[in-house]
């Protein structure tokens, strides 16, 4: 009993320290839609939204779902990461069995990321995965060392704007889930990154007429792409981090070799 306690102080503390910090400053601010995990209705309805604003999303993706289905509903077939990938989306990582690093060791942490990496790269004729999200935004100080490592971003799931230093081994994000959607909250956090020349990353699962208590409606994610394109640049994690000057992965390939 003392034993788990004590490892889970160290999990929970580990997630608080910065361990790969960057300066975010553009000016005007800057919003990012994501979607974890890559439901087909993510891809169907909500990449379909953004396109109507010709603007692209990040996609991280579960290699290990293609093909099944869950709560979320179908999942991405291999046909729809090409077609998102080919149409100037970013295809970025989330583990091969969405397993939570936060309860990982290093090693565990690096065959799940070389299984995604290697399925990626099979089904994309080798193009860069360079970000990261975590599943259940599970985090621990020892995956964000192994990540940080291996990704240019690994985006968690603690709210708030990305200004002035952040750490970019745990980037803040915000749910856009149906159960509690907010659209004021919403488009004041748009607002606030405006203000400080932030960045807001966004994230949901399936965007679906019915959705999990892990998705919205269309409705509801297309009034907040809506809002956005109107009053910011609405860009890939890749694209935001490409203008940060931020976009390359620390050149070290330890992880493999843990
Ligand atoms: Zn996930």
């Amino acid at each position: 009993m003392r034993v788990s306690l004590a490892a889970r102080l160290v999990r929970e503390i580990g997630g608080f320290l910065c361990t790969n910090p960057a300066k975010v400053s553009w000016p005007g601010g800057v919003v990012s839609f994501t979607f974890d995990d890559f439901p087909r209705s993510a891809w169907v309805n909500g990449g379909a939204i953004l396109e109507k604003y010709d603007r692209r999303g990040t996609y991280y993706t579960t290699m290990g779902f293609a093909g099944t289905a869950n709560n979320l509903g179908p999942m991405f077939e291999l046909d729809d990461l090409r077609a998102a990938h080919r149409r100037g989306h970013e295809i970025a990582c989330h583990t091969y069995t969405h397993r939570d690093c936060g309860r990982a060791t290093p090693a565990e942490i690096a065959a799940e990321i070389d299984e995604n990496a290697a399925a990626l790269s099979a089904a994309l004729d080798g193009a860069p995965i360079t970000n990261f999200a975590y599943p259940f935004g599970g985090v621990s100080l020892s995956a964000k060392s192994a990540l940080n490592r291996r990704f240019a971003s690994c985006r968690g799931t603690g709210r708030g704007i990305n200004h002035g230093t952040v750490d970019l081994a745990d980037l803040p994000s915000t749910s856009i889930y149906s159960r509690n959607f907010d659209r004021d909250r919403f488009c004041q956090l748009i607002e606030d990154a405006q203000a400080s020349d932030g960045w807001v990353i966004f994230y949901t699962h399936d965007v679906a007429d019915d959705p999990s208590p892990f998705g919205c409606t269309p409705a509801q994610f297309q009034s907040i792409v809506a809002y956005a394109a109107e009053n910011a640049p609405v860009l890939p994690v890749r694209d935001v981090l490409a203008g940060l000057g931020l976009a390359s992965a620390p050149a070290d390939s330890s992880l493999r070799a843990a």
